[in-house]
């Protein structure tokens, strides 16, 4: 433990990569060095910490609080958020080899640490203004808080420019009305960046984004969703009810919220398409495993070509998604537009989470479909990445959108 520590120490003085061309990352042998050594420590914390007690958790319940914080000490909860804010500095092809290795070991605790990066810290290093980043960023660096981001209602989901939470303006402040769906984080966190309208006649337009304690009058936590999976995180309704809010809380401009949500959820969708390829990359690690070990009519499975097929097309799929995401990453680093490279990157890692951890579960047979072995867990774990930060279908409607707009350009 102690030397991953160490190596995260050592990751925060770590100079960034910005000029590392699409070509040097394309393949895992030639990651820069800062990155592979970031790779490893995850995967020995995701051994250590997280495998071991991923069943249980998920089984129960249970927030994985003691590995939250330890991600916190290691740097994993703002990987990208600069070092002056308590950050660690590194950039998005970072975030995305750090949020695989823990997914590959506990996709609950890798979706807790997504909200709080990317959707949580990334707008608010992107949009906050100096004062706010002081107030609202250092705390949630360090796994001592946790923030969530609530843009989904009841109502309204993939049509989230629908929002019907109503904020007033009156004099120094606005008031709040509404109830948000769907929140992750929404139990533990201590903030949520909330979008809400301000002036309904502009639609998408009149939405705006707050900063709000969960400490505020008016501010409450309802329904605990009971899930398929990532059982151990919490998703949450919240309601807000005659909240008055200081104006200084409001991220970016009156009527911008829309459009930090969509920037954000770009942002976002990377990490979400490194949790997929961190369950597509446990599956098919666990039925190469299994394939090796079990016997039938006197040989091992893995012998057998159709066995040998599944685990072929399973390495392609992650192989290629991971490819995709790694350049989406890069594209970001580097200042260019990603938001059809996002959505591709969650389109296909979210598939390929699916499709390995379904393969999984036929190479492993019985033993797939028991809570004995993990397969059913990836299963299960596989399924929220086709829906949550845009489903499978909005992923194509964005592919889509963009591959067009090039055409006519
Ligand atoms: C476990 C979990 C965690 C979540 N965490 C968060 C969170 O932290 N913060 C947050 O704000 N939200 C969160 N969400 C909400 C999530 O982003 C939404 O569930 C998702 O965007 C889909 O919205 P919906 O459920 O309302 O489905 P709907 O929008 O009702 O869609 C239903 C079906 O219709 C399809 N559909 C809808 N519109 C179109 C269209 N125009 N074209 C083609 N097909 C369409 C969808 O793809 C889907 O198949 C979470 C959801 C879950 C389940």
């Amino acid at each position: 433990m102690q030397s991953v520590l160490n190596t995260a120490k050592l990751l925060r003085r770590s100079v960034t990569i910005k000029n590392h061309g699409f070509r040097q990352i394309a393949c895992l042998a030639s990651l820069p060095e800062t990155h592979q050594m970031l790779q490893k420590a995850c995967r020995d914390f995701a051994n250590s910490e997280l495998i071991p007690q991923a069943a249980k958790h998920d089984r129960e319940h249970l927030y994985p609080e003691k590995q939250i914080r330890e991600m916190g000490k290691l740097g994993l909860m703002a990987v990208a958020i600069p070092e002056e804010f308590g950050g660690s500095g590194l950039d998005y092809l970072a975030y995305s080899i750090a949020m695989e290795e823990i997914s590959r070991g506990c996709a609950s605790s890798s979706v807790i640490m997504s909200v709080n990066n990317s959707l949580y810290l990334g707008p608010l290093n992107s949009y906050g203004t100096q004062k706010q980043k002081e107030i609202w960023i250092p705390h949630y660096t360090n796994g001592e808080k946790i923030g969530c981001f609530a843009l989904s209602e009841p109502d309204n989901g993939s049509d989230a420019g629908a929002a019907s939470a109503i904020a007033v303006e009156k004099s120094d402040r606005y008031v709040l009305n509404g109830t948000k769906m769907w929140i992750t984080n929404g139990f533990e966190a201590s903030a949520a960046l909330v979008f809400a309208t301000t002036d309904k006649s502009l639609k998408h337009k009149g939405i705006s984004a707050f900063l709000i304690p969960k400490s505020i009058k008016g501010f409450s936590v309802g329904k605990k969703e009971d899930k398929l999976g990532i059982r151990a995180s919490s998703t949450c309704q919240l309601i807000f009810e005659d909240c008055e809010i200081p104006k200084e809380n409001i991220l970016g401009k009156p009527g911008n919220g829309f459009k930090i949500a969509m920037q954000t959820l770009d942002a976002g969708r990377i990490g979400i398409a490194s949790q997929a390829l961190g369950i597509a990359q446990a599956s098919l690690e666990l039925a190469i495993d299994y394939a090796q070990k079990r016997k039938s009519f006197g040989k091992p499975i893995a012998k057998l070509q159709i066995i040998q097929q599944k685990l072929a097309d399973m390495a392609l799929s992650v192989e290629s998604s991971r490819l995709l995401t790694w350049r989406a990453s890069w594209l970001k680093d580097n200042g260019k537009s990603y938001t059809k490279e996002a959505a591709m990157a969650k389109l296909a890692a979210s598939e390929a989470a699916t499709f390995c951890s379904h393969q999984c579960i036929q190479v492993l047979g019985g033993m797939g479909y028991v809570s004995d072995m993990a397969a059913e867990r990836y299963y299960r774990d596989a399924r929220i990445t086709e829906i949550y930060e845009g489903t499978s279908e909005i992923q194509r409607l964005v592919i889509a959108g963009q591959v067009l707009k090039e055409y006519l350009a």
